[in-house]
């Protein structure tokens, strides 16, 4: 039980009632004692039902929901969560198999643990922390994971230095919370990459696109392939096993051209078909001819916040627009948005508006999203987030 209890305004319990685990600021009545951001506390209705035990923070989610009863939030806890996220990958036969040691342990919401990332590679895990309160558990949370996974891991890095509230002031924000020196080659379906876990961007690898992957390599064999967006390459070795003819990886960062060469290189050592190009999208897809029939766009997320989502869904379309314009016909398009405020409907809308204007024949071959190991709480649906069409162009 928490010191600190949050009140809700009259009917403000609604969604908590219906496992929904975020409390937004404006339905909060009073504060019974001083929590910090970070603290945990404890949720009451105004006629004082307990409704949640989660983490408090300063922002517009003013608690992020950790239990739906009243428990202790120590190590029973963390442990508890943590075994029932590894099961279920062990289940879906994601965690342990000879073929793949990537995948994301620990989804956030998806996982009922909010402000928390867990991404493990071999036998590193990469911990990171989205709230305060996740930022003050790390220790916990990593003595958790041991009990857990054993000697499946061993080393664990905390990264965090560019997801914790920039105000709330924080020390020790990335660093190795146990071990340190790791090996950073991990395999994904048969296939190696490198991971840059203390500089890559997010936990050095997007795991999410494992299941798309695997759709591409499907549809790679004779093809002409651009991977537009490349970052470490991913999409590219996944071509190349699949049988392309050619591979193209482009990305604006040279350090991530520097990584897809690597990688590529890992599993297909001096392979002709590939080559790499560090160069600005826009510019590519306006100076490259017609020589592609299998282009991947995996942008970032153009929209981060609500209202720069028209510019966003602009960008979506001048992008894909011009892949429509140059594919082969017979060409097939993987095209993904991983912006969350950017609804499936709007993305499609988007690509729809691109094809019209090239006035091409586009059919729909596949509606991806992210897989198995990226649950989406059936309360949370804010947690869907990577949206991926397949298109077949005439
Ligand atoms: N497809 C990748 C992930 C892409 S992440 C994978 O499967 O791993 C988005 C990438 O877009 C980043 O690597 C970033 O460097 C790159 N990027 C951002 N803006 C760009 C631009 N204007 N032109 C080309 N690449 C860009």
């Amino acid at each position: 039980m928490s010191y600190y209890k949050v009140i809700l305004k009259p009917k403000k319990e609604e969604s908590l009632l219906r496992f929904h685990p975020w409390i937004f600021s404006g339905a909060i009545q009073s504060i019974d004692g001083k929590p910090q951001e970070g603290d945990v506390v404890d949720v009451y209705s105004s006629d004082k039902r307990f409704l949640a035990t989660g983490h408090y923070q300063i922002g517009s989610i003013a608690v992020r929901v950790l239990s739906f009863t009243q428990i202790e939030i120590d190590n029973a806890f963390w442990q508890e969560r943590i075994q029932a996220a590894y099961t279920m990958r062990l289940a879906l036969r994601l965690a342990g198999t000879e073929e793949n040691n990537t995948y994301r342990l620990i989804h956030g919401e998806g996982d009922s643990l909010p402000g928390l990332i867990i991404d493990i590679y071999a036998g590193t895990a990469v911990m990171q922390a989205h709230s305060v309160g996740m930022h003050h558990a790390r220790h916990q949370i990593a003595d958790a994971l041991r009990a857990v996974l054993g000697d499946t891991i061993q080393n664990i890095y905390y990264k965090s230095d560019t997801t914790l509230p920039f105000k709330a002031n924080l020390d020790n924000e990335a660093g190795y919370l146990y071990g340190g020196e790791a090996d950073d080659t991990a395999l994904e379906n048969g296939l190696k990459f490198h991971v840059d876990w203390q500089k890559g961007q997010k936990t050095g690898f997007f795991v999410d696109q494992r299941d798309n992957r695997s759709l591409l390599e499907h549809y790679a064999k004779g093809r002409s392939v651009l991977n537009m967006f490349c970052y470490t390459g991913g999409f590219s070795f996944y071509a190349m096993r699949g049988g392309a003819k050619l591979v193209h990886s482009v990305d604006s960062s040279s350090k991530a051209i520097y990584l897809t060469k690597q990688n590529v290189e890992l599993n297909f050592p001096a392979d002709p078909r590939h080559e790499a190009f560090a160069e600005d999208a826009f510019k590519y897809l306006d100076k490259m001819g017609d020589q592609y029939n299998l282009i991947v766009l995996d942008p970032p997320a153009f929209a981060k916040h609500k209202n720069v989502l028209r510019n966003a869904l602009q960008g979506y379309r001048k992008l894909n627009a011009i892949a429509f314009e140059k594919i082969q016909p017979g060409g097939i398009l993987f095209t993904f948005s991983c912006s969350q405020v950017v609804s499936r409907e709007n993305f499609r809308l988007a690509v729809f508006s691109a094809a019209a204007q090239s006035g091409r024949n586009v059919r729909i071959l596949h509606q991806l999203t992210q897989p198995a190991d990226h649950p989406v709480n059936i309360y949370h649906p804010e947690g869907e987030y990577l949206k991926g069409l397949v298109l077949y162009v005439e």
